[in-house]
């Protein structure tokens, strides 16, 4: 059985008036639910090592939402290494979010990188892929998703340090969501594409999906065969959204 996660994906957003939802988030996931389900908040960097700070003895665990390919120090300015995340005692790190890969024109190749600096750092690496809203209406969402995967993934990815998420980029802040039986099928491909090419350490990669995720639709979404969890953008700003979301559970 995999264990779910909800996640909260704060973007560019949050400042020190912010942490009060933080504590907020920590105290609702540290009650009798978090023994069956994991719950992560990624704020922007400049609250990290404050966020772990407040959350140390609760269940809340703390992410960042980038980091640069090399894993230490170098000159990058403006870029943040997976061991400063570490240093700063969060424990996972997003990479490839859409929003990076639009922006920021980030490869696979380059987001297979981050995810190697994150394992060096002992990071969890939250691994996005998802389809444009054209590249859905050209039929090829799961051409692009196996292309992302397989580009984004390194060899030694496993469940300890790998999360994928789904994050159609059309439902990515749209109020649109595929329908259940969408979000079905892209899993179950997405699942046996890692049970392909990991074998048996495929089938316990967790897979969230992400995209529009709110309290309305949490239970429906987070119910689908093969989805392990959500990985929440705007919903996830305001404690009482994101518990609600997590105690669809
Ligand atoms: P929304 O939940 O705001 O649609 O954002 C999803 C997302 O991009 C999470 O990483």
């Amino acid at each position: 059985d995999i264990r779910p996660l909800v996640a909260g994906n704060w973007k560019m957003n949050g400042t020190r008036s912010s942490l009060d939802q933080i504590r907020a988030i920590a105290h609702g996931v540290s009650g009798p639910l978090s023994r069956k389900l994991d719950a992560l908040i990624c704020p922007p960097a400049t609250l990290l090592y404050v966020a772990t700070t407040l959350t140390v003895d609760t269940r809340l665990m703390i992410g960042a939402q980038d980091c640069h390919q090399k894993a230490r120090t170098g000159a990058h300015t403006g870029d943040i290494s997976a061991e400063m995340i570490r240093d700063c005692f969060a424990t996972h790190v997003i990479v490839g979010h859409s929003e990076r890969r639009q922006e920021y024109g980030e490869s696979n190749h380059r987001v297979l990188l981050k995810a190697r600096a994150a394992y060096d750092q002992g990071l969890t690496a939250i691994i996005c892929i998802g389809e444009t809203r054209e590249e859905r209406a050209e039929g090829r969402t799961m051409e692009v998703l196996h292309r992302q995967l397989r580009g984004s993934l390194p060899d030694d990815a496993t469940a300890a340090n790998t999360i994928i998420a789904y994050e159609p980029v059309w439902a990515i802040g749209t109020g649109q969501t595929p329908r259940a039986d969408e979000v079905a099928k892209v899993h179950a491909r997405i699942r046996a594409d890692l049970v392909a090419r990991f074998g048996e350490g495929g089938e316990t990669i967790r897979l969230l999906y992400g995209g529009s995720v709110n309290p309305g639709n949490a239970k429906e979404l987070l119910g689908i065969p093969h989805v392990n969890g959500a990985l929440i953008g705007g919903a996830s700003l305001k404690a009482a959204d994101f518990l609600s979301i997590y105690h669809a559970y």
